[in-house]
């Protein structure tokens, strides 16, 4: 049995506690971070705290944890736990209240929760056999770039994507794609140059998409921000999506079409090799 973090508390998973009235179960009014573990350490840690106060103060959650003390709890429950490679999930909610959309008084004190979860992420399926992805529409609300708990539509996006046999969705807004269902998107195009969407309010700026981009600079590779739409990529020559948990994963076909000649690219599979030997040495 799991130990999990609850409110100051390390508790087995079965003893775990939350308010029925807690505002991230009634409202989806709680954000969080997903913080890879590679050889039982934290990666990029820094750049998630930095995402999780970002998303705190765009939705005026008071929260009294350091990045000293949250530290301290990832690297505990990592040690209690065993973990040497997966992921610590850490949630904050604005706490509880009476059901109200008005929110709870000031002082209202913050509920927040981490756990761990056992996942291969170097030994990852996905990443030999490269992703089957559907397009599907983006019908998420606009404020993408807060890391809310409003996961509902994406949910939705990866089953209907499962239903017509793909492996994930890239959801598309005005015939441009936006971003993957828990993760960024990007194509390479027949003259080699990456190309993945430009930060804005539509998607989530992505811990692992800043260090991967930085891997690519650094490899000489040409980076273009900006968005493309979904016929570019049926015309790619690779593609490829990034996250926490799944780093660099190709994608080998897109709406039923092969992506170049339909297995995975040199560039995804590159960036994914100098990405883990990068975060393993940056790992804390
Ligand atoms: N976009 C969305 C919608 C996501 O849910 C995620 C994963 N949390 C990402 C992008 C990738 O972000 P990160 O690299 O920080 O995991």
């Amino acid at each position: 049995m799991r130990t999990v973090y609850v409110n100051g508390d390390y508790v087995p998973e079965g003893e775990a506690k939350i308010s029925v009235f807690d505002r991230g179960f009634l409202f989806a009014d709680a954000v969080y971070e997903v913080t890879s573990v590679l050889d039982g350490m934290l990666v990029d840690f820094a750049g998630h705290c930095g995402r999780l106060r970002r998303s705190l103060g765009e939705l005026n959650m008071t929260f009294d944890m350091s990045d000293d003390q949250l530290l301290d709890v990832h690297r505990r429950l990592v040690a209690s736990n065993d973990l040497r490679e997966g992921l610590v999930y850490l949630q904050v909610s604005r706490g509880a209240a009476d059901r109200d959309f008005i929110f709870p008084p000031e002082g209202t004190p913050p509920t927040t929760v981490l756990f761990t979860q056992t996942k291969a992420l170097i030994d990852n399926p996905l990443a030999e056999r490269g992703q089957k992805i559907a397009t599907v529409k983006d019908e998420r609300w606009t404020r993408c770039d807060i890391k809310t708990v409003q996961l509902l539509y994406p949910s939705l996006a990866k089953m209907e994507a499962r239903s017509k046999g793909a492996d994930d969705a890239w959801m598309v807004r005005d015939g441009l794609v936006t971003e993957g269902s828990s993760n960024n998107a990007y194509i390479v195009t027949a003259d080699g140059v990456i190309v993945t969407r430009d930060i804005s309010n539509l998607i989530l700026n992505g811990i692992t998409r800043r260090a991967v981009l930085e891997c690519a600079r650094k490899l000489q590779m040409t980076v273009e921000e900006r968005p493309f739409s979904v016929e570019e990529a049926h015309v790619a020559r690779e593609a490829f999506s990034t996250s926490a948990s799944g780093f660099v994963n190709p994608v080998v076909e897109i709406d039923g079409q092969p992506v170049g000649d339909g297995t995975v690219g040199p560039v995804a599979r590159q960036l994914r090799d100098v990405y883990i030997a990068e975060m393993r040495k940056s790992a804390i």
